[in-house]
């Protein structure tokens, strides 16, 4: 199993044991009444996150797994460069990712889409990339993949303004194709520089592409989603894209696992 850093023994809620005042706290403010609960009549049974229309966005994990970085080693985290001529601030940033025209995306592309929420958020959302929605509105997770990750952030009782949400590159890949691994390595700076200034303490990885190109290229997240990685100090938590819950409904369980683990590890931290 592909681990760059230590894998943390965090404690696990079981079925049924999670903490009664967090089953309260969580109440799932989406299309049903359901509460998140951690027993078999919990929400995961069919009412929470309900189904959205199937995403023109909804990009592949099969395809990422034999299109990515598996032959191309020079993707990886180390030497992948710094922003030039930019300061410390996430702004300034902002205007460099704003003008870049490293690759050919930006060419296409309607909007530039660098990020948005909390500035000090301690959580990181990071997806693959903008599709359709995000790439007409400038924002991160906008489109029907976006809406239900409202939905998992909501049943976690997280906002989208305390957490802060980004892509992997940053322009929208034509026709929603999978970016390609010379777009990623020019866009990768921008996120090393919005880890660096915002300083998250969790990242949560959100799908195949965030995951090979935060925790570990060879990774699979398909086996190693719902574990910790720790790195330079961050934990990271890998697991589904929403897009790929919208195909498969099967895995909102992990999901809904995977996230428990993030909220307890938030709770922890404030603790
Ligand atoms: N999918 C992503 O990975 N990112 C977005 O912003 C939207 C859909």
């Amino acid at each position: 199993m592909p681990n760059n850093g230590r894998q943390l023994a965090l404690p696990m809620w079981n079925e049924g044991e999670g903490p009664a005042a967090d089953n309260d706290n969580i109440s799932y403010t989406g299309n049903d009444s359901a509460k998140c609960g951690n027993n078999e009549s919990g929400p995961i049974q069919g009412a929470l996150w309900p189904e959205l229309a199937q995403s023109t966005v909804v990009q592949q994990e099969a395809q990422i797994e034999e299109q990515m970085m598996e032959h191309r080693p020079e993707t990886k985290r180390e030497g992948r460069g710094e922003v030039p001529n930019c300061g410390q601030d996430l702004e300034a940033l902002k205007e460099a990712c704003h003008v870049c025209d490293k690759c050919s995306l930006k060419a296409t592309c309607t909007h530039v889409v660098f990020g948005e929420g909390n500035p000090k958020a301690k959580i990181m959302f990071v997806g693959e990339g903008p599709g359709r929605d995000e790439d007409k509105q400038g924002r991160p997770f906008v489109g029907a993949a976006g809406q239900l990750l409202d939905k998992i952030l909501a049943s976690v009782g997280l906002s989208r303004d305390e957490v802060y949400i980004t892509n992997v590159v940053k322009c929208r890949p034509p026709k929603n194709r999978m970016p390609n691994p010379d777009e990623i390595l020019a866009c990768s700076p921008y996120l090393d520089a919005q880890i660096k200034r915002i300083s998250p303490s969790i990242i949560v990885c959100l799908g195949a592409l965030a995951t090979k190109t935060l925790i570990d290229k060879d990774a699979k997240v398909t086996r190693i989603r719902g574990e910790w990685h720790e790195k330079d100090g961050i934990l990271y938590m890998p697991t589904f894209h929403p897009a790929a819950l919208l195909r498969d409904p099967s895995k909102k369980r992990p999901v809904w696992e995977d996230m428990k683990k993030v909220k307890e590890a938030f709770q922890n931290l404030q603790a």
